[in-house]
């Protein structure tokens, strides 16, 4: 039997590519909104966002527009010297933020990497903590990022098998337990930094008070809070950063993903001159860090959120999402969590795996992805309209009233 196109792909890449995912056997070979398309013209509900990095929608046309003409012009310059894009958007995003300074990089981890540094730093020049006794608070079943630092605080072992020796300096404690926080705190700690909701580990979103709790602690022992919204960040959950659903003001917010607008990475992370003032020239840099041509596609996937009202988009859309998916009664649901379009099903043990569902939902033309094997997380492209989500909602009743339950 002739094989297609699709399954020519899956075997070169098995051959290829080094096994380090176990993609969904779907390919994608073009986009547009929520939409993708297979090489043999089958065309997909996405519902993953590539992790919330296409916020925006796949291809977004103010977005490609940008690029486009950015390159046009002007796309490498190093920061070597000065180019006329990056004070634009550090502005934009300083704006964005509501904070006074912006360091860019490129991918989420590098700048999880900037924060780690800058909290160090501060440590040692601003609060006058002993040389090399730095200590940063973290939280178990954390995802910030594939390094060597940042892996050296995972506490999964598919992260961290086989990778030591491991950097010290972090000190992991239970996610949603200031207790725990507050106990771990000594004279040396220069930061916590925390997900606002904990996507990888399966959309896990604390209680409240939780992030409220830890910028109190972090005031009390004057220690710096870091946010990590590089999966939270830019509107997914219904405010332009999660934090902000506790009104708090963290002293580093942590940005990634769909920065990029759904186009390439950026990542950059924005605090106070009292912070970032810490670096000098020389203390710390990167190649592609502020590119013109990253500068201008980040500034546009902005504006895109800001113009068309994105924030409140994922907020009433999530809402209408969640009570949907709540509404399914079936027992292979245990409980459904989230906030504005960042959604996590958590699936009941006699349901059998979550790669069952999510194969399934493939089949009928709706792309997800499991975390870990009992949680299913939904995050479309903040663009998905009513009807969209209504359709969505029916391929998901259909998988669950189907899927027969394995035999384990
Ligand atoms: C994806 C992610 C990262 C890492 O980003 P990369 O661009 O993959 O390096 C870090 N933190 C969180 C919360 C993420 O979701």
């Amino acid at each position: 039997m002739s094989r297609n196109r699709s399954e020519e792909l899956m075997e070169m890449e098995h051959e290829y590519g080094a096994h380090n995912y176990h993609p969904l056997e779907v390919v994608i070979s073009k986009a547009e909104g929520i939409w993708v398309e297979d090489p043999e013209g089958r065309r997909y509900m996405d519902m993953l966002s590539a992790y919330s990095a296409v916020n925006q929608g796949h291809r977004h046309p103010k977005i490609i527009k940008a690029l486009k003409d950015q390159a046009d012009i002007l796309t490498l310059t190093s920061r070597a010297f000065f180019n006329d894009r990056w004070p634009v958007f550090a502005k934009k995003l300083a704006d964005f933020t509501g904070k006074e300074m912006i360091l860019p990089m490129n991918t989420g981890a590098e700048a999880v990497e900037t924060a780690l540094k800058t909290m160090r730093k501060w440590g040692y020049m601003v609060k006058g903590v002993e040389k090399d006794k730095a200590e940063i608070i973290v939280f178990e079943n954390n995802f910030h990022g594939r390094t060597i630092t940042i892996i050296s605080f995972s506490i999964d072992p598919d992260a961290t098998d086989y990778y030591g020796p491991f950097t010290p300096g972090f000190k992991v404690v239970p996610y949603d337990d200031l207790e725990a926080v507050e106990k771990a705190v000594t004279k040396n700690t220069v930061g916590i930094m925390v997900e606002p909701i904990q996507g990888e580990a399966g959309v896990v979103v604390p209680s409240d008070g939780f992030l409220k709790g830890l910028e109190t602690i972090a005031r009390k022992h004057n220690v710096l809070l870091a946010i990590d919204e590089i999966q939270t960040g830019f509107c997914r959950t219904g405010k332009n950063f999660a934090f902000q659903h506790e009104g708090i003001d963290p002293d580093i917010i942590i940005m990634g993903k769909a920065l990029g607008g759904g186009v390439f990475p950026v990542s950059a992370i924005a605090a106070n001159k009292d912070v970032l003032g810490v670096f000098k020239p020389g203390t710390h840099g990167s190649t592609f860090g502020g590119n013109p041509l990253a500068c201008a596609v980040a500034s546009a996937a902005i504006d895109v959120l800001v113009d068309e009202k994105m924030v409140e988009r994922a907020a009433e859309m999530g809402k209408y999402f969640m009570d949907g998916i709540k509404a399914i009664q079936s027992p292979k649901i245990k409980l459904v969590r989230g906030k504005g379009l960042l959604i996590g099903v958590v699936l009941n043990e006699s349901a059998g795996k979550a790669r069952l569902y999510t194969t399934a939902l493939k089949e009928k033309g709706l792309l997800c992805k499991e975390t870990h094997d009992w949680i299913i997380r939904f995050a479309p492209p903040l663009v998905i309209t009513k009807q969209e989500i209504d359709q969505a909602l029916k391929t998901i009743q259909e998988v669950f009233a189907s899927t027969p339950i394995p035999c384990v």
